[in-house]
Parts: C-alpha cells; sequence; structure tokens
C-alpha cells in the first residue's frame, strides 16, 4: 500500500513538475516578519488559483514581491525588494512602498491651503519629498482584513496620520486594500478621509523589471498613453507648463524600448506625464512588455498623472532580494498619481481633500504574457 501511494505522489510531482497548479484555490497566508518598536510586522503570502503570488507587509503597505509566471510557466519575482524587514527599515529608494500623504515633490517644503501657510520636512535638496523624514513608507499599518475567496485574495491596510505628521492639516485616516485577482491583477484601492483640509497624493512605488533582474530594463517595450509631460527644473519642481511629447526622447504613444533613447534624457527618466483622463475614470496608462519571458505588464489607474521613473539612483550599493546588486536601471516605477507640486500649482488638478469629502483612488497591475 505505501508503495502505491508513493508511487502516485511520485507520478504527480512528475506531471505537475513541481509547478502551482492552475486553477487550484487562492489563499492568504500571514507570519511574524519582525518589529517595529513595539509593533510586530507581518508579512502576507497573496497567491491566486493561477499561482500567482505577491507578498505585501503592513510596514509601509510594502510590496515585497511579486511572483508571475513567464510564457514557459515559469514563476520569477518581477520586483525589486528585500527578503527581511531590516531592509525596509533602513534607507532605501521608496521599493514597493505605499508613498504619501503626498507622494512626489512639494516646492520648498510649503503651501498654502486657504490662505494658511503650511511648512512640511524638507527630506530632498530644498524640497519635500514622498512624505517627508518619516513617509507612509515606514510607518506601521493596522491589518483590518485579510481573506481569500474562490475568485481573489484581499488584503485591507489602514494607518492613521495624525494631524501635524510631517506638518501635514488634519487628522487623515488611509485605507488601502490590495486585491489579487484571479485574472493575475494587483488592484489598489486607496480611501482616505480628513477632519481638516489638506493635500495627499497617494502611491505605489513598485520597482518592476520583467526579466526578473537577470537583465536590466533597457530592452523593456513601453507604450504611455499620454502626450505631454509636466517639465521640471533642475530640483524637479514642474515649471507649470504642459508640453507636448511628440517628437522627443519622451514620446512612448508608440512602443518604444525604455533604453532606445534614454541617452538623450539627461540623468535617465524621471517625469511626469499627463494622463488621457480627464473625470477621474479608470483609463489604461502603460504597456510594458518585455520579449525575452514573453511579460507584459498593463496599468491602469484613476489617476490624472503617471510618474516614470527609471531607477537612475541606484548604484550597486543595495543588496536585494536574492543576494541581487541592485544598480543602474535595475528597475522602473509607474507611480499614477497627481501631478508634482499641485498644492503650489493652481492649474494642476487638484490635490485638496476636504473634510466630508472622501478621497479615492484605483489603480491596477495586470501581469499576462504573449507567446
Ligand atoms: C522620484 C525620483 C526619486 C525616486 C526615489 C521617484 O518617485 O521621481 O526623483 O529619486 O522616487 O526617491
Amino acid at each position: 500500500m505505501r508503495s502505491v501511494i508513493f508511487y502516485l505522489i511520485l507520478v504527480n510531482l512528475i506531471l505537475t513538475g513541481c509547478k502551482p497548479k492552475p486553477d487550484s484555490v487562492s489563499s492568504i497566508n500571514q507570519m511574524i516578519w519582525g518589529k517595529e518598536g513595539e509593533a510586530a510586522i507581518k508579512l502576507f503570502t497573496l497567491t491566486n488559483r493561477k499561482g500567482m503570488e505577491v507578498r505585501i507587509t503592513n510596514f509601509g503597505g510594502i510590496i515585497t514581491s511579486v511572483r508571475v509566471q513567464d510564457k514557459n510557466g515559469k514563476m520569477e519575482n518581477v520586483v525589486l525588494g528585500f527578503d527581511s524587514l531590516s531592509g525596509y527599515q533602513g534607507t532605501h529608494p521608496y521599493f514597493g512602498s505605499l508613498v504619501g500623504r503626498y507622494a512626489n515633490r512639494i516646492a520648498n517644503g510649503k503651501f498654502v491651503l486657504d490662505g494658511t501657510p503650511y511648512t512640511l520636512a524638507v527630506n530632498n535638496g530644498r524640497n519635500h519629498l514622498h512624505g517627508g523624514l518619516k513617509g507612509f513608507d515606514k510607518q506601521v499599518f493596522r491589518v483590518d482584513t485579510a481573506y481569500a475567496s474562490r475568485d481573489s485574495v484581499l488584503l485591507a491596510l489602514t494607518y492613521l496620520s495624525a494631524d501635524g505628521e510631517e506638518g501635514y492639516p488634519g487628522n487623515l485616516k488611509v485605507r488601502v486594500t490590495y486585491v489579487l485577482t484571479g485574472e493575475n491583477e494587483i488592484r489598489i484601492w486607496y480611501d482616505a478621509e480628513t477632519d481638516k483640509p489638506t493635500v495627499l497624493n497617494l502611491t505605489n512605488h513598485s520597482y518592476f523589471n520583467l526579466t526578473a533582474c537577470r537583465e536590466n530594463i533597457l530592452s523593456h517595450e513601453m507604450v504611455l498613453m499620454a502626450d505631454s509631460i509636466t517639465p521640471a527644473d533642475s530640483t524637479l519642481i514642474p515649471t507649470g507648463i504642459l508640453s507636448p511629447v511628440s517628437g522627443t526622447a519622451y514620446d512612448f504613444t508608440t512602443a518604444h524600448t525604455i533604453g532606445e533613447r534614454i541617452d538623450d534624457v539627461p540623468g535617465g527618466y524621471d517625469i511626469n506625464y499627463k494622463l488621457r483622463n480627464r473625470t477621474g475614470q479608470l483609463v489604461q496608462a502603460a504597456e510594458v512588455y518585455e520579449p525575452a519571458s514573453g511579460r507584459l505588464l498593463q496599468v491602469f489607474t484613476t489617476e490624472p498623472g503617471i510618474q516614470f521613473y527609471t531607477g537612475n539612483f541606484l548604484d550597486g550599493s543595495l543588496t536585494g532580494s536574492n543576494g541581487l546588486r541592485y544598480d543602474k536601471h535595475s528597475g522602473f516605477c509607474l507611480e499614477a498619481q497627481h501631478f508634482p507640486d499641485s498644492p503650489n500649482q493652481a492649474q494642476f488638478p487638484t490635490a485638496i481633500l476636504r473634510p466630508g469629502e472622501k478621497y479615492r483612488q484605483l489603480t491596477i497591475y495586470r501581469f499576462t504574457v504573449r507567446p
């Protein structure tokens, strides 16, 4: 009898090749990953019925890994990150982070709202960047809901950003809901409410590399559904105008590899694109294809802009997951968001939230393969 069972297990292993079974059930598992002060930090593993696996921690709402199939069914991690919590607790360029209260830059860390001037923490030259000295990426989120249904897996995290945190007005209640669907999408819903007028701009700062870091990102082919950018000064604060991309190295309205014209862009790409999205509806923002693996990433969002960043400041000094060294152009970010410095630029879509209003954003990262 024992040998029959052994034989059946062996046959099963040979047939499945140890790969996750297609259409197996979805699940969510959690483990204690470490501590931040006295708070226990958890790492959640969300797996859908196709075997796609996403890991998220309640430290900074960070997506630490995204394992998806390539055209041969091989599962690999396609985002930059660390294997341990300490990597995220240290200095890093916002790998996988939930960025807030205001993603991107606010000039000189200052803005005026309803006639009241506010001064924010300054952490990027003279400017405020990604929420300041201790942004949402370094905060502990409360775990609100974690469950798996037949079709999708959901993790909801909440955070109360206190009045005055990093200089921002108002107690801001934030809820971020990550849904891994059965169609290999990561859907990120952001909800927020405030008790005083404030500004906010939430985004996810994942760095993608569809080769699973075998190569850099320069041969990835990209289309951006965007006709103009917000050109910026030397400190990356928008000048205030919209500039058409047509005829420039910023034009991704048709497919180009990321590397094709990157040398024409001083320092590499780090720029906000205006999406074709006037009313906050969900639109497709981007499509990135990596020919060797066949992986295709599509991005959809309700936001008016997207920051395209090519990891220009990575310099080989950070050792990430699986001992990988992250260098210049090891990953690219597509950060769906409001335009940089909107609190100081009245002509940009407003990033103000008032008491009684509900902030809601949806951004989707969808993974498929082209044969
Ligand atoms: C910004 C870059 C910055 C990077 C890491 C990106 O969102 O656009 O300028 O270097 O984040 O902080």
